[in-house]
């Protein structure tokens, strides 16, 4: 994996280009420094008719691309979706960058480093499903990538890639930037379409998914800064060289953001299918070469696995059929000696912090399950019986009549550790490097 493995590290999270890095990403097409008249390839050929809308769905079909936001959805068959959605009305598209799982940062590192690549993906989506109007809806708190974005939207405007006549096609698609007023669950997709029509930024209940009634009840393709990253690399590349890149039945590239106990956090592009364990080791190992307590592989609405489980393949069948999931790309190591429910019950913390509070059951559940488990951390006793029945009770009530993502998962990891944890006041008390710190309240 070594070889294949470039890694922003030494360069922190966010804005290392390509060449304060060094080295280009391995799934980019085009070499850094790539003027914009010669990037946005596959889009000319679309806007030129030397290539079919079908024959990009096909593409993408025959790839196994699927959604990079978490969730994982095939996204030849959503844009496939969304292009035979109400023929004749106007459609939207829009790239959900408002990437805000704790410990998630990949996005953030795509944006900086290959802009192009998801502004292609999202004029693709655009020209394939027939909208004229594309957004990227980018988090408040990611100045430095609103401001690349920006730079590059400039760029296609002079360079006539965008406009009233898009390369001279007699097309019009126009792009812009719409940045979130702040607030995790506005990238749930349908709180962000509520949120860019004005009003409260709360989910909706679904279906009818966006691909139909989407922005302003207009059908809207919506896909994730990775997800639309990719389309362009395979239109390029081909669905053959896309699958080939994956390890064992995996296909494609896929970046990770791995934090916590390691040696080296940042951003890595490996292949997928790539193990736990392999990752890690490309971070660097475990701080002070500890062993590993628990890593939460697919960011904080992911379940906690054991170190039994190092070996797992990171892609989709494999962390779902371990009780987990790919999610959204955030691999977090714990160093043997955390305290597994001080850590997750750190995670409901957000949970509850972040529940918009439409529906009782995520509002309600968060905030009691909450108040449970910090008593019992404080106490320093540990779940006993009737407290984890108590924990069960209100994960399968959240899980099952919360209406969005968050609700159904904020239990989830709590769960997860009460068959890892080795035992509250016990495990709190051993040295732990750079251990799980419990954050303020508010
Ligand atoms: P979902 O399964 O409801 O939908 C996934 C996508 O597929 C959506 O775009 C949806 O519109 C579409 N879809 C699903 N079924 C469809 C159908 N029958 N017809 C047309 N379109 C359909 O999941 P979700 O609630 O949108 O996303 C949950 C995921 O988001 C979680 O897995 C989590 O990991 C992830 N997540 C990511 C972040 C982040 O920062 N990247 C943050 C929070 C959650
Ligand atoms: Fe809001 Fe929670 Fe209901 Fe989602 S599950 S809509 S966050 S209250």
């Amino acid at each position: 994996v070594d070889t294949l493995v470039t890694s922003a590290r030494g360069h922190g999270v966010g804005v290392a280009s390509a060449s304060q890095r060094g080295e280009p990403w391995p799934n980019d097409p085009y070499a850094a420094g790539t003027a914009v008249a010669e990037r946005y390839r596959s889009l000319r050929a679309l806007l030129a008719g030397e290539l079919d809308a079908d024959a990009v769905v096909a593409t993408l079909k025959d790839s196994g691309l699927r959604g990079m936001g978490g969730a994982g959805f095939p996204t030849g068959q959503k844009w496939s979706l969304v292009a035979g959605a109400q023929p004749g009305t106007v459609k939207y598209a829009i790239c959900n960058a408002d990437e805000s799982e704790p410990g998630t940062f990949k996005d953030r590192q795509i944006l900086a480093d290959q802009p192009h690549l998801v502004l292609e993906g999202l004029l693709l989506g655009m020209a394939v499903v027939g909208a004229e109007e594309g957004w990227v809806f980018i988090r408040h708190e990611y100045g430095p990538e609103e401001h690349v974005l920006r730079e590059e939207i400039a760029a296609l405007r002079e360079a006539g890639v965008i406009g009233p006549d898009a390369c001279g096609s007699g097309r019009r698609l126009e792009l812009d930037v719409f940045v979130s007023p702040g607030g995790y669950i506005l990238g749930e997709e349908t709180a962000l379409l509520e949120c860019m029509e004005g009003h409260r930024g709360e989910p909706r209940n679904k279906p009818p998914f966006p691909g139909n009634y989407g922005l302003h009840g207009r059908p809207t393709l919506i896909n994730s800064v990775e997800t639309f990253a990719d389309v362009p690399v395979i239109l390029q590349r081909g669905a053959d060289w896309w699958h080939e890149q994956g390890l064992g039945d995996s296909v494609g590239w896929k970046f990770f953001a791995v934090s916590g106990h390691v040696q080296h956090p940042g951003v890595y592009c490996v292949p997928m299918g790539t193990t736990v364990r392999e990752l890690i080791d490309t971070a660097g190992g475990v701080l002070e070469g500890a062993a590993i307590e628990a890593v939460q592989p697919g960011g904080a609405s992911s379940n906690f696995i054991g170190p039994d489980k190092l070996d797992l393949r990171l892609d989709f069948a494999a962390l779902a059929e371990a009780g987990t999931m790919l999610g959204s790309g955030a691999v977090v190591v714990l160093a043997e000696g955390t305290d597994l429910l001080a850590a997750s019950t750190n995670v409901l913390r957000f949970f509850r912090n972040e529940s918009c509070g439409k529906c009782v059951p995520c509002r309600v559940g968060s905030t009691k399950a909450h108040t449970l488990l910090t008593g019992v951390l404080d106490s320093g006793a540990g779940l006993d019986e009737a407290g984890r029945a108590r924990i069960l009770q209100l994960e399968e009530a959240m899980r099952k009549t919360s209406i969005c993502g968050l609700g159904q998962v904020a239990l989830g990891p709590v769960v997860s550790v009460l068959g890892l944890a080795k035992g509250g006041a016990a495990a709190r008390e051993q040295p732990k490097p750079g251990g799980a710190k419990d954050q303020p309240d508010r």
